[in-house]
């Protein structure tokens, strides 16, 4: 069973985003669950608590159907103590929310080292970070997403994803989302069946599909290897409907929240039924 959705919006509260969803025939969705520009928000209530468990039950989305994601503010492998200490903070109340709304799993980048420390180094106080938040918290997993590579972003290749992975104390609260744009711009190819072959298979080798716990379809506005992350719709970018077709297809991607990031969110209801009719091919 494939779940396609998009990332919605939760603006007046959380229990706003599975209408939202609902309402582009999404079967998935994605949320930030407080403002992402702000470090900190006043603990969930019980009312909104429930009131977000009422409206996904209604709609019909269980949490292996539903990505939340943390605020971009935060850098779990930030060199400076000071500022490690308040994203590590910020991360562990992030983790505590999705606890308290009943999800299963947490979305987010896994850091900078801003060029003051060395990429392991940096990869080093991330998985610490991990491990910190997954001790002060219950049944919601640390989802690493892979990145662009841009600046002094870590998560850019498999390895790295791997050697995170391969730190966490518990690897049953550990997994992994990738993002289509992300890596297209750091270099994996996904223009072709073949290179999708490619790709997933090296993915499966280095990282292991048992630890994929989400997925960000995006288009790449930018070539193969430009590690810039600029998103374009489905079919409208380097990457091509190919890939996405691909992975409609592929039953290594079932079971898991399939989110679109595509600018146009008019054009969300399209690339779900897209999606869902290739997937309906299978
Ligand atoms: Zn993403
Ligand atoms: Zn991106």
């Amino acid at each position: 069973m494939k779940y396609f959705g998009a990332h919605v919006s939760a603006s007046g509260g959380v229990d706003n985003a599975p209408r939202n969803a609902r309402a582009i025939g999404a079967t998935a969705f994605a949320l930030f669950t407080k403002n992402q520009r702000q470090w900190s928000a006043a603990p969930l209530t019980a009312a909104q608590i429930a009131a977000f468990r009422a409206a996904a039950d209604e709609a019909g989305y269980a949490p292996a159907q539903i990505l939340p994601h943390d605020t971009y503010l935060i850098n779990l492998g930030h060199p400076d103590e000071e500022a490690l200490r308040k994203s590590r903070t910020a991360f562990t109340e992030e983790m505590l929310r999705c606890q308290a709304l009943g999800l299963d799993r947490l979305n987010f980048h896994p850091g900078s080292h801003l060029r003051k420390i060395p990429e392991e180094a940096s990869l080093d106080l991330v998985a610490e970070s991990i491990n910190l938040a997954l001790a002060a918290t219950e049944g919601v997993t640390a989802v690493i997403e892979n990145t662009a590579g841009q600046g002094s972003n870590l998560g850019y290749s498999f390895e790295h994803l791997a050697y995170l992975v391969g730190r966490i104390d518990d690897p049953s609260r550990v997994g992994v989302c990738l993002d289509t744009c992300h890596a297209f711009a750091a270099g994996y190819d996904l223009r072709t069946a073949e290179a999708c072959d490619r790709t997933f298979d090296e993915f499966g080798r280095i990282v292991g599909f048992r630890y994929l716990r989400g997925m960000h379809l995006n288009d790449a506005m930018k070539p193969l290897g430009s590690r810039v992350d600029r998103h374009a719709p489905l079919g409208e970018g380097e990457i091509g409907w190919e890939c996405f077709r691909y992975i409609a297809r592929d039953a290594r991607f079932d079971g898991i929240p399939l989110i679109l990031e595509t600018p146009d969110e008019s054009r969300w209801p399209a690339e779900i039924a897209a999606l869902e009719a290739f997937a309906e091919e299978a």
